[in-house]
């Protein structure tokens, strides 16, 4: 779309999601729900559960509809229009305030978020603390008595993890990844990497933004994007593997239910568990460069033909505490979500407020990462997330992380030359098996469903630092 029809863009969507919303909160569809549901639990009414058993995909699109319903008119319209206004002037003055380093411009946009957070959270019933209310928005049945235990023993496990590999002997050469890469070779190299994961140019494409999404019209419509810089390629081929397994997602939802919620994807930790597989999983494995490392030296010889493999291996595989999330490498990663998990948690609790943050990030900063932000631009107001209201959401990057180590690990069992495969630049049974055992269900199942019956097991951290530990111990001969 050209620039130019932005503004336009943006009424003709607003007058759709609200004749969407009239029609989902409208007497009529309560009606048709209640002759099947108990409105005030979801539940079917003639007392069976609201998974599985014969009618699984009827019962499950009650199941879900109740719930879209019921999430929809929590809010009063009054209020609706308060958050979204002071949210669009917050995310303007978080713009500001970021380019500026100056946190206080921020903090009456914050402070007002938060209350109307707080107010969004009486709005949304009495089930759970006001957060977990939160995090059910974008993380359905998520609660802070599930994280809570999650994140300190990631907290316990993951900081001496972390102090183990930065006193290793063994340093990766990081400058070998800051040379320059022309912007052409890199999109069409991510274009290669995209094609071999399955993603289908035929029903998406590939363009350039400042910040990667996956947007989805259809699951015949999937459309990604990368950033590209010519100092850092990886930055863009990562974000060509990251959105493309959002798109592969997207593209692997059941055509059949479209409109429908069990045409959706299940929540955002899982639609993040999808990106990370194969950005982390695939993408950052020895087996994957096997296959692209030759590509990649004929792509960029005077970069790279002279470099052997398993040194390019631990350069893009190197663990540094770094400032920016979004930066930040597989072991330190979850310690960035951490700190704003427990900030989010203790806003919403009154333990901590918005003027505390700064220091408080800082702190945490220094605690978990050992290093401390020169500048709030590089701290506390480096992620627009806050700025739009989005408050619970962080903790998904988290799920999605430990949630990929827990599908790869089966489909790893379920194909068990899937490393040859890929080394053999064969990528098709990752995608097949995804397809078949996550994509294809939509919203059939509830996360901790589909975790449960793909797995066997509920979610844990144990296989996530399994995973960890066995890698990075040998690539920093711990
Ligand atoms: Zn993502």
């Amino acid at each position: 779309m050209p620039a130019g029809g932005g503004e336009a863009r943006a009424d003709q969507l607003a007058t759709l999601q609200g004749l969407a919303h009239e029609r989902l909160t409208s007497p009529e569809t309560a009606a048709l729900l209640a002759r099947w549901v108990d409105m005030s639990t979801g539940l079917p009414l003639d007392g069976t559960s609201a998974e599985g058993g014969e009618d699984e995909f009827a019962r499950a699109l009650l199941r879900e509809t109740w719930r879209d319903y019921t999430k929809a008119s929590q809010l009063p319209n009054d209020f609706v229009m308060r958050l979204g206004k002071t949210c669009s002037l917050a995310q303007q003055a978080w713009v500001e305030a970021k380019r500026h380093d100056d946190f206080l411009a921020f903090l009456p946009h914050l402070t007002q978020i938060v209350s109307l957070k707080k107010e969004e959270a009486a709005y949304r019933g009495t089930a759970g603390t006001a957060y977990d209310r939160l995090l059910d928005i974008y993380e359905p049945n998520a609660t802070e008595a599930q994280l809570t235990p999650l994140f300190d023993e990631l907290k316990r496990r993951l900081i001496p993890l972390l102090h183990r590999i930065l006193s290793s002997s063994v340093k990766p050469d990081e400058h070998l990844l800051r040379q320059q890469y022309a912007a052409e070779r890199q999109l069409t190299f991510g274009k290669m990497v995209l094609a071999a994961m399955g993603y289908d140019f035929d029903r998406g494409r590939l363009d350039v933004s400042a910040h990667p999404f996956t947007t989805s019209l259809h699951p015949t419509d999937v459309r990604v994007t990368t950033r590209v810089s010519e100092e850092d390629f990886t930055g863009s081929l990562f974000s060509c593997i990251h959105e493309g397994g959002h798109g592969l997602y997207d593209q692997g939802l059941p055509k059949a239910f479209y409109g429908t919620p069990l045409g959706e994807a299940v929540s955002l930790g899982i639609h993040e568990s999808q990106s990370r597989l194969w950005e982390n999983l695939v993408g950052l494995s020895l087996a994957f460069w096997e296959h692209f490392y030759p590509l990649l030296q004929k792509t960029f010889p005077d970069q790279f033909s002279g470099v052997p493999l398993k040194t390019f291996y631990g350069a893009v595989n190197l663990v540094k505490p770094s400032f920016i999330r979004v930066d930040a490498d597989e072991v330190t990663y979850n310690l960035h979500i951490l700190l704003r998990f427990e900030i989010e948690r203790d806003i919403m609790e009154n333990r901590v407020q918005p003027e505390d943050l700064p220091e408080i990030w800082r702190d945490k900063m220094k605690a978990y990462l050992g290093i401390v932000p020169a500048t709030d631009r590089e701290g506390v107001l480096q992620d627009v997330h806050w700025s739009l209201g989005a408050i619970g959401y962080f903790p998904t990057y988290t799920l999605g992380n430990l949630y990929s180590v827990q599908f790869f690990n089966c489909a790893k069992e379920d194909v068990p030359d899937m490393p040859k495969l890929i080394a053999a630049g064969n990528f098709t049974p990752v995608k097949i098996w995804l397809n078949e055992h996550i994509h294809r269900w939509g919203r059939t199942f509830t996360a901790n469903s589909l975790v449960a019956r793909v797995t066997g097991k509920p979610l844990s951290l144990d296989p996530f630092m399994a995973y960890l530990e066995a890698k990075y111990g040998d690539l920093y001969h711990l």
